[in-house]
């Protein structure tokens, strides 16, 4: 501990040891990891319990110090907290831990979730990993089942300052990937390529890549000639076309289901310790205290933190009913369709609907509603405002809530926060819903149609980035062709969508939408998605081409044609 700090604690140790609490702010501190459960152990046998805290926090370091005014703070004794405030510590180490927070986020990295529990062994075998990866490029695997925690100890091994600033001071890139098309694997990889760009400030920022090759190739340029020393975590691979796209001789660090996949091999299940652990962070109790209960719900749950998360958080609102959630646990009242072979569901189905059964009726059919949402999709609270008809603040309460069952998880490096499901999760919720997918999907159109009753959003903001994207899919899957006609052989939505996301996404509706198109008039599909094949490097330039002057140089005969001629001559009689 720093001289000013040290001396800052000592004045004010009376007013300390007078007024504080300690259970509440050594659970914070132990969040933080500046503080042992043992060292909490010890202080609250003690009589005296506040003395024995400012004792402890003299023996320790800056960080402690830092965690305990932050606790303060939560905690809500402000009065006390400005006593600390002149004696923060900012010393070196600070500065350089924010500079690596700065780096993670910036690469989106996930945070940690709110209930952590550290798992120091596979931890250093992923950093050990990483280390070799300090003169050559290479690849590091973690493999493990569903919602065994692998994005989790990615996104922490990864929070080490010393290990950035030694292995990777190009910075760290984090990618999600889950199951996906080649189209969309081009969009995500794109979207990367722009990321890197962009950071470089360069002047002009090229066009995007236009098919995986190229993406590759643009990819392996960046990596080599800008970004050397630079970290990709690919989160969640399925399939090795996928690892292909990625062979560009860089530093990658990948999670998968697939053992398949990997060469050398990391699992990353959670042994019963840590599932004990998480529930008695849940439940503010010692794992020594926790009934025998507990042990057998982590052993039906599989070690899953996934389950055991949902579980604990029930047990956080009802304390007693560690017998009952056990039982709810152990019954198998789902049947699923497709069982995957690899992960055994019962366990979370049964949480799931544990943790859902505890929400107010009218919260059950809104958490109902996310089905409808694609997997390795974030969503801000706006699109859920629009869903629900609700104002912003009533949504983002409820999401709270979502959140603290583990119902659902947030992003909050970005501004607006993005909310997302396990897709785990998604999978129960499909598997529950799955009479009612069309209904769900027309709910999502319907409400968009009312409130852009007078036109798209075009902001460009994360709220609208949702639904330019996702639009054409919802009405897809509601099986409302009638309204994906009119939107897709329209001008005014490909100009609209081009601007906003560029034209890949676009080609990729009318290749994925191509069976539903067709239906209505498989050439009007193909004269638009000639246009835009034609004329795709020219709508990813800025300033934004004139799409009408584009579309009048379509054959005579095309739907493309007609509308751009169409409007020109509005254009012309409005002046
Ligand atoms: P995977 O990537 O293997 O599918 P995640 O890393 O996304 O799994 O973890 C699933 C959930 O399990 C997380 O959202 C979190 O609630 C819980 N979890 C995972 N690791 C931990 C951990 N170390 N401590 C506490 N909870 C965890």
């Amino acid at each position: 501990l720093e001289e000013g700090a040290r001396s800052c604690l000592l004045r004010c140790r009376h007013r300390l040891e007078e007024d504080i609490k300690p259970p509440y702010l050594m659970d914070h501190m132990i969040s933080d990891g500046v503080m042992t459960v043992d060292e909490e152990e010890r202080i609250t046998t003690q009589v005296n319990q506040a003395v024995s805290l400012v004792e402890l926090l003299l023996m320790k370091d800056n960080r402690a110090y830092i965690s305990f005014y932050n606790a303060l703070i939560k905690e809500k004794y402000e009065d006390l907290a400005i006593l600390l405030f002149p004696n923060l510590p900012r010393t070196l180490t600070d500065g350089q831990k924010n500079t690596s927070d700065a780096v993670l986020s910036e690469g989106g990295v996930p945070q940690r979730p709110v209930v952590f529990v550290s798992r120091p062994e596979l931890l250093n075998r992923v950093r050990e990993k990483l280390y070799r990866l300090q003169k050559d490029p290479g690849w590091i695997t973690v493999f493990g089942m569903a919602g065994s925690g692998k994005s989790v100890l990615a996104a922490e091994a990864v929070r080490d300052h010393r290990l950035i600033e030694d292995c990777f001071p190009g910075g760290i890139h984090w990618l999600s990937i889950g199951q996906v098309e080649k189209p969309d694997l081009l969009v995500k990889i794109q979207s990367l390529c722009f990321r890197l760009e962009q950071n470089l400030d360069s002047q002009s920022l090229s066009r995007p890549p236009n098919s995986l090759d190229e993406a590759k190739e643009r990819l392996r340029f960046l990596m080599l000639r800008k970004y050397p020393r630079t970290l990709l975590i690919l989160d969640d691979i399925w399939d090795s076309t996928v690892l292909k796209a990625f062979d560009i001789q860089c530093r990658l660090l990948l999670t998968t289901r697939n053992r398949s996949l990997t060469d050398s091999v990391m699992e990353s299940g959670l042994d019963e310790s840590k599932g004990l652990e998480i529930l008695a962070l849940y439940t503010k109790a010692k794992v020594q205290g926790l009934p025998e209960e507990a042990r057998s719900i982590v052993r039906e749950c599989k070690g899953s933190p996934l389950v055991v998360s949902l579980i604990g958080a029930l047990l956080k609102e009802k304390p007693n009913r560690w017998r009952y959630y056990l039982c709810q646990l152990q019954q198998k009242q789902f049947k699923r369709i497709r069982k995957s072979s690899s992960y055994d569901y019962d366990a979370l189905d049964q949480a799931m609907a544990a943790s859902i059964e505890v929400l107010p009726d009218e919260h059950q059919d809104l958490y109902k509603d996310l089905t409808v949402i694609e997997k390795d999709v974030k969503i801000p609270a706006k699109v859920l405002s629009v869903l629900w008809d609700l104002e912003q603040e009533e949504v983002e309460d409820i999401l709270e809530e979502f959140v603290n069952k583990s119902l659902l998880f947030v992003d909050n490096n970005s501004k607006p926060y993005l909310y997302y499901l396990h897709d785990l999760q998604l999978d129960f919720l499909v598997e529950q819903n799955r009479t009612q997918l069309e209904d769900l999907h027309t709910k999502v159109v319907r409400q968009y149609q009312q409130h852009y009753r007078y036109g798209p959003p075009t902001s460009g903001d994360e709220e609208c980035l949702y639904w330019i994207r996702f639009l054409t899919y919802h009405m897809a899957k509601a099986n409302l062709s009638q309204e994906l006609y009119s939107l897709m052989f329209s001008l005014d939505w490909v100009s609209i969508k081009a601007q906003i996301m560029g034209p890949a996404h676009l080609i990729n509706d009318y290749v994925e939408f191509g069976p539903i198109l067709d239906k209505e008039n498989s050439e009007v599909r193909s004269q638009f998605q000639e246009f835009l094949s034609l004329n795709g490097h020219q709508l990813e330039q800025r300033p934004f081409p004139d799409v009408v002057q584009l579309a009048l140089s379509q054959p005579h005969t095309s739907e493309v044609y007609r509308q751009a001629l169409q409007q020109a001559q509005d254009r012309a009689r409005s002046g």
